[in-house]
């Protein structure tokens, strides 16, 4: 008997992750979901099928395929005939499902073994009989659970949006002071960094802050975090040139609930900045004299003005301006990256104004939890927790 191919992480990159058949392992095309055989697992083999079956797909990134291979591993344990799945897996992604929704709705913890269950048991056992109901009792909801189970989903959301960050390079920093109901002052925290397609804003922690506390201690919180989470303040991108003095004198600024929104911002540095607006309608000689000189920036203006697919798409404008310069940075990083720095700062109000409401919901109506920072991470996340992962490794506590 021919010798087991195994599989290689590059794979990934032609649309192939690996899936175990009867024992053996074998390609399985995040795509179409096809199971190639495993003396497929050759470069060649797979290239044909993406080639063959996908040729529109040829030149996506890993990270599209990273995102079809979320969505084919979630369908699996989605699959209730799935042999490969057990039981338990089932029952505890129910339980993670359930959880998800009652965080992101921010209902009580208890919500699940007092309302949810019961109702899902009533439901199924009239619509289908006692034995599909019973394996809905298998489903753990009890305020323990629910609670653990929101604090691995804000681990593992956690972990995305630090590898986004450190992918992006460089990320603007924003601190807000917030008050709730019960006078508890919380410091939160969020982030705007370079996503795939667009700049992404997230929530990334919260502290409880003491009415005695100074600029100082607050900048030891954020820096206690960014050492935990191996984030660089070099990267930490504001306005100024970027030093821990400057970053604390911004730290300063921020708390003073600085909001500087790019359309606001606009207005006193037009001629700065028009550049960003419309690069369509500037002489490469008119741009702002702080960047003109930067080697090869000139060329890299002239050459995106003379690319017309490049301006059609701008005229269009369904996507954001930020969005535009994104795409922009992937082949003129140089042009790009200054866009880039110009943008990251401008956070737009909406998250930390979701914060807010949030934090008083969440801590005042409900609950009374000291630590609100799961809470917060899984209602204002634009992202989705890794199940399949989570299913798997029920590892990952809060580390609080
Ligand atoms: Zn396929």
């Amino acid at each position: 008997m021919a010798s087991k191919r195994m599989y290689n992480s590059e794979f990934l990159n032609l649309g192939f992750t690996h899936v175990t058949h009867q024992g053996v392992l074998k390609p399985q095309c995040v795509i179409c979901g096809e199971v190639l055989s495993n003396e497929s697992f050759k470069k060649k083999e797979l290239k044909r099928h993406l080639e063959g079956k996908h040729n529109g797909l040829v030149n996506k990134n890993r990270s599209f395929f990273e995102r079809k291979e979320q969505q084919l591993k979630r369908q699996r344990l989605d699959a209730p005939t799935n042999p490969a799945v057990t039981g338990m897996q089932q029952a505890t992604l129910a339980s993670y499902l359930v959880s998800w929704r009652i965080a992101r709705t921010k209902k009580p913890y208890t919500i699940g073994e007092k309302l949810i269950k019961p109702a899902a048991l009533d439901l199924v056992q009239t619509t289908n009989g006692n034995e599909f109901a019973k394996k809905i009792e298998h489903v753990p909801l009890l305020h323990d659970t629910v609670k653990k189970l929101i604090q691995s989903m804000s681990c593992n959301i956690k972990s995305q949006v630090i590898a986004a960050i450190k992918e992006s390079g460089q990320f603007s920093l924003w601190l807000y002071e917030s008050t709730d109901l019960s006078d508890d002052t919380q410091l939160m925290t969020y982030v705007r960094y370079q996503g795939q397609e667009d700049m992404e804003e997230e929530f990334l922690f919260c502290r409880p802050l003491q009415t005695t506390i100074t600029g100082e201690d607050i900048f030891m919180m954020v820096d206690s975090f960014f050492r935990e989470e191996g984030l660089n303040w070099k990267q930490c991108y504001s306005n100024e040139n970027y030093s821990l003095s400057q970053v604390q004198d911004t730290i300063g600024q921020h708390m003073s609930k600085l909001v500087t929104e790019f359309d606001h911002y606009i207005p006193e540095n037009a001629h700065k900045y028009s550049w960003i607006r419309n690069p369509f309608n500037i002489e490469a000689e008119d741009l702002p004299e702080e960047i003109s000189n930067i080697h090869n920036l000139q060329e890299q203006l002239i050459e995106i003005q003379s690319d017309e697919a490049l301006h059609y798409d701008f005229k269009r404008q369904h996507a954001s301006l930020s969005s535009f310069w994104i795409k922009v940075y992937k082949e003129k990083p140089i042009l790009g990256g200054e866009a880039r720095k110009a943008l990251l700062p401008f956070a737009t109000t909406y998250l930390c104004e979701a914060g807010f409401s949030a934090l008083t919901v969440t801590k005042t109506k409900y609950r009374n939890s000291l630590q609100p920072e799961d809470d917060q991470r899984c209602s204002l996340t634009s992202k989705s927790p890794r199940f399949e992962e989570l299913v798997n490794t029920l590892q990952c506590q809060g580390s609080h």
